[in-house]
């Protein structure tokens, strides 16, 4: 695993449209790019109405001296897909060469894979990979309708029966707890979608008393159960109303209005930025994996990096004390 982030100018060399919301782009990173493992990420800097800022890709298998990323459009967003969708070959970018915090532990005699949607992404190296090695494995991969399932039918022609495609418009939903008893008992499974798949499968898989270190899941930190609505916050000891935007993160609304923050990763991976919530008279919208759903039904903490209020108002408490 890299630690110190190494930015490239790379050149965009492909950008095409593989389902009806997701394109790939392929890019020549000048001095080549290491070997990286599937699950790998890279960071690319993108332009924002707000300013440059930085959105996270999963690196896909690419040829030699190049990094390939699939992007699904976000229509109601900030403007990081929109700015990716807009590239064009030829265009130059800045980019990370590849980290990887979701690594195949390749310990386990049998492997499932899940995927939700773009959450195909770090998946799909993982597949090849397995049946490269000729390790065993399912691949079970559910999205809205198959128009939107980025490289379903290349996954179907070239892994065959360890694939199972899931469609939503046709009615076909993924049984997590049906799979997860199918999983010999030392196998391991790797997960990759939105937050609600994400909540099922490690409930399913507790309910099923595996441990929780053959369940590896990524987050994107990009999907929630309600829709961004604005809320306000009220600082306790500081004094402070802080409005925060549908397109801004609490994170950055307190940050904005002067409220010193600790934080770190900015996925709700970590915790570091997490705030104590007083009162709250909307629901609250947990987007991290770094609480148990125990305690977000308690609702007494929340990762203010991707965590929000679905409206109204909240009071917290940052761990501000004069
Ligand atoms: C490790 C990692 C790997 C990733 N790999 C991929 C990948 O392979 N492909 C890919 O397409 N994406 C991937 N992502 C997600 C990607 O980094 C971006 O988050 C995504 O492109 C959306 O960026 P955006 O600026 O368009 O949308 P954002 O403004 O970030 O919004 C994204 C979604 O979040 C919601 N949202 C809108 N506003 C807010 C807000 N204020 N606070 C919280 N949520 C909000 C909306 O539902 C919106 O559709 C990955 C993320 C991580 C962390």
């Amino acid at each position: 695993m890299r630690n110190k982030l190494e930015w490239r100018e790379a050149v965009v060399t492909r950008s095409e449209q593989i389902a009806d919301d997701v394109r790939q782009f392929e890019f020549a990173v000048p001095g080549g790019v290491p070997r990286f493992d599937p699950g790998s990420h890279c960071n690319i800097k993108v332009g924002l109405a707000a300013g440059q800022t930085i959105r996270t890709y999963s690196c896909l298998p690419a040829k030699p001296g190049h990094l390939s990323v699939a992007v699904k459009h976000h229509e109601h967003s900030r403007g990081g897909s929109r700015f990716m969708w807009g590239l064009a070959e030829g265009d130059t970018i800045a980019l990370t060469l590849p980290e990887n915090r979701f690594e195949l532990a390749w310990r386990a005699p049998y492997y499932l894979l899940m995927a939700g949607g773009i959450g195909i992404t770090p998946i799909f190296g993982m597949a090849q990979a397995l049946a490269k090695r000729g390790t065993p494995f399912r691949l079970v991969y559910g999205g809205r309708s198959r128009a939107v399932m980025a490289f379903a039918d290349g996954l179907e022609e070239t892994l065959g029966e360890a694939v199972q495609i899931h469609a939503g418009d046709l009615g076909q939903r993924v049984d997590v707890a049906a799979e997860i008893a199918n999983l010999p008992p030392d196998g391991e499974l790797y997960v990759c979608g939105p937050i609600d798949m994400l909540t099922a499968v490690k409930s399913a898989w507790q309910a099923a008393g595996r441990p929780m270190g053959r369940l590896r899941f990524e987050v994107f930190g990009d999907s929630g159960l309600y829709v961004e609505a604005p809320f306000e916050v009220d600082v306790q000891g500081l004094d402070r109303s802080v409005a925060v935007r549908p397109d801004q993160t609490l994170l950055d609304a307190l940050m904005e209005a002067g409220v010193e923050m600790i934080y770190d990763c900015q996925r709700g991976e970590c915790g570091l930025c997490a705030v104590d919530i007083v009162s709250h008279d909307a629901p609250i919208d947990h987007r991290d994996v770094f609480f148990s759903e125990h305690e977000k039904q308690e609702g007494r903490r929340m990762c203010a990096c991707v965590s929000r209020l679905a409206g109204g108002r909240a009071v917290i408490d940052v761990g501000y004390r004069p």
